[in-house]
């Protein structure tokens, strides 16, 4: 073999070259990313490593899926002890010694555990993807050669470790099991036969190290740097708070999101980190009904357009060495005839998220067109896919790696419709409606005071105006559907009786209210918003508000985390919230008891956007007071099914993948099942 000197000038050649190349992948996606925005990461800043560590090295995003969960777990975890066995072996393979770590014995035994549990997990992870066929993940050769590179890098950690045991003669050790047991199989070459064969795995070892190295920052491995990174960055206002627009601005040359330039540096930074593990596209309603927008192709498809451009525009190549990985052309999305989703309710009530990960897979392209005349919006992602978004955040829930996709399709969105003057017509007729009349429907804004008469024509509920009762302790914010939709009339009705039962001070604003603002804002209006939010505040500074009770969760979203960067103070709850508070003052006592099986399914903005989970439980349960639900759900988060008992209540907790929720068998609650108020 090589002569010492010679193994050193190889080994420093071949190492020097691969952190070249690996600088210079990372250093050119670095330059992409600096043609975005700057991002403001300055605000409150004090929970962010809390969160990065919980997540990062508590795992608990990943662990939502168990079985994916723990084995990312292994990966994560075994790579850390593996980093220290790699700098081992090169030591050993250039010095001919160990690295004198204390307790070597035992961190032998850990390294070879490791290997064999990786080696393990990856053959689990191909049965994921091949066997099992989760729809979510991608198949193929690109998305599986991490198997490849981790399985032969794992086997040269043993044939390394077990040829040298034999050119040392060591004698068999519980220590070591694996390299003893390889060992034994291998007694019989000659010294120079097994040094040969020891350099060869060593050096084996070395390039397929460095290989992945440089191959790490040109795939989807690239989050192992970034999404740490990602997750310390992230979000740290209310997830529900949109970024405020400075309409203002005479500066600005365009609103939202029309070029991949416009996005900011950080929500770049989600398309480096994502790593395609399909959850998000997994748990989205659009996509498991069949429509094209899949949030996991929305990152990868930026990602590859923030790639193709800018590399187009730094003349910087993303690919080192560019002939083996050159990728020649730019992507573009290709929805012709034969990519066509198929209208799956026709056909069957079961809906899944196939058709539309089939569909992104064939319609995403690469074409001769020049990266720069590729257009973001129309090339990379059409409108359908923008206008499909319900804005659930279930995406955002799920991602292991802290992206946020919902704020990127508002922001194209904004583009659309303050830029392009485009929506869907529903959307259009519904804005316009909001403009003329404060309401979805267009009905005459003058009537948003009547379902008071209407619910209540005999005149038993006291509902009085902040006229009539300017000394009120809450403004009821009723909202248009509370107002006018005959079905959330009847929650208008129920709490206004509730709040006279237990003698809450309280006023409407009657005619004097308008529509929140929250539709405008999520469909890109955000002209439209900042005129409804103004003027409700200075309707509510005209009344002296101080605190604000509403029904509605995306009213009381927009209230509570949105109006603030508009200028309110007051405090803003949900009225489940204010029932919960009166229960436990004694002031409200359910009486009636409803003999029924309760399935509760989340709101969307109560829940995932401002963690409330218990309180409308408690109301549903309000003799059984489950208090334990907010620990448990946060339990369950983890993955980890519970059954507790409580107050003589067994509780069963299931989540779905689509959203969470909790029944309790009537036969199960002491007190019989629910009860209610009214
Ligand atoms: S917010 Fe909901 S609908 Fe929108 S992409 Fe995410 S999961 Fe899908
Ligand atoms: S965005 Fe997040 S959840 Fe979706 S595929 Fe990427 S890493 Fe996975």
């Amino acid at each position: 073999m090589l002569g010492p000197t010679l193994t050193f000038l190889v080994f420093f050649l071949l190492t020097g070259s691969g952190l070249y190349f690996f600088y210079k992948a990372v250093y050119h996606r670095y330059l992409y990313l600096k043609l975005g925005k700057p991002a403001d990461l300055r605000k409150e800043a004090k929970d962010r490593l809390k969160v990065f560590l919980v997540q990062v090295f508590g795992q608990t995003k990943l662990l939502k899926d168990r079985k994916s969960g723990i084995m990312h777990v292994v990966i994560f975890y075994g790579f850390i002890i593996l980093q220290f066995g790699a700098l081992d072996l090169i030591w050993k393979g250039l010095t001919g010694n160990a690295i004198p770590f204390p307790g070597y014995e035992a961190f032998g035994f850990f390294q070879e555990l490791t290997v064999l549990l990786i080696v393990a997990d990856m053959g689990y992870a191909t049965y994921r993807r091949y066997g099992e066929k989760l729809k979510r993940l991608k198949r193929g050769w690109k998305p599986s050669i991490v198997v490849f590179f981790i399985f032969f890098l794992m086997l040269s950690v043993v044939f390394s470790l077990g040829f040298e045991r034999v050119e040392h003669g060591l004698a068999a050790s519980g220590w070591a099991p694996i390299s003893s047991l390889f060992a034994a199989g291998f007694g019989w070459m000659s010294p120079e036969g097994v040094h040969i064969a020891f350099m060869i795995s060593w050096w084996a070892h070395l390039i397929i190290l460095l290989s992945f190295l440089v191959y790490v920052p040109q795939s989807k491995h690239f989050h192992i740097i970034t999404a740490p990174v990602n997750i310390l960055l992230r979000k740290t206002e209310p997830v529900g708070r949109l970024s405020k627009l400075d309409l203002e601005d005479e500066e600005a040359e365009s609103f939202g999101v029309g070029r991949i330039e416009d996005f900011t540096q950080k929500q770049m930074l989600d398309f480096y980190s994502c790593v395609e593990c399909g959850r998000c596209t997994n748990v989205c309603p659009a996509s498991n009904t069949g429509k094209l927008l899949s949030p996991m192709h929305l990152i990868v498809k930026l990602r590859d357009h923030l790639i193709d451009k800018g590399s187009s525009i730094t003349k910087k190549s993303p690919w080192v060495p560019a002939f083996a990985f050159s990728d020649k052309g730019s992507h573009v999305l290709k929805v012709g005839e034969e990519h066509q989703l198929p209208d799956i309710w026709q056909d069957s009530e079961v809906t899944n998220i196939a058709h539309t990960m089939n569909t992104q897979k064939h319609s995403w392209t690469v074409s001769d067109k020049n990266a720069e005349d590729v257009e973001l919006l129309g090339d990379v992602m059409t409108d359908d896919e923008i206008w499909s978004c319900t804005t659930c955040r279930n995406c955002e829930d799920q991602c292991p790696v802290g992206n946020e996709h919902v704020d990127k399709i508002i922001d194209l969105r904004r583009h659309l419709v303050l830029m392009q003057g485009s929506m869907p017509n529903d959307g259009q007729r519904a804005l316009q409606n909001i403009e003329r009349q404060s309401n979805p429907w267009g009905i005459n804004r003058r009537e948003r005071d009547k379902w008071v008469k209407e619910v209540d024509p005999d005149g038993e509920l006291r509902v009085p105006t902040v006229k009539e009762n300017p000394d009120f302790e809450y403004l009821y914010f009723v909202g248009s559907m509370g107002s006018f939709d005959n079905r959330s009339r009847k929650v208008s009705k129920a709490f206004a009786r509730l709040m006279n039962q237990a003698g809450v001070n309280f006023a409407i604003l009657g005619n004097e209210e308008k529509n929140s603002g929250d539709t405008p804002r999520r469909m890109g209006n955000e002209f439209l918003f900042q005129q409804l939010c103004m003027e409700n505040i200075s309707v509510f500074e005209k009344y002296g508000v101080k605190k604000i009770v509403t029904a509605c969760p995306h009213t009381y979203n927009t209230l509570k985390n949105e109006y603030p960067d508009f200028g309110l103070e007051a405090e803003v709850i949900h009225h489940t919230e204010l029932l919960d508070q009166l229960v436990e003052q004694g002031k409200l006592v359910p009486r009636y008891e409803v003999k029924e099986r309760i399935t509760y399914h989340d709101s969307c903005y109560l829940g995932r956007y401002n963690g409330i989970y218990g309180q409308p439980l408690f109301e549903l349960f309000s003799p059984c007071r489950i208090t334990s639900y907010l620990f448990h759900h946060q339990q369950f988060k983890l993955g980890i099914p519970f059954f507790c008992f409580q107050k003589n209540i067994w509780h069963i907790c299931q989540r779905t993948t689509a959203a969470s929720f909790l029944t309790v068998p009537k036969t199960a609650c002491s007190n019989s099942s629910a009860m209610s108020f009214v």
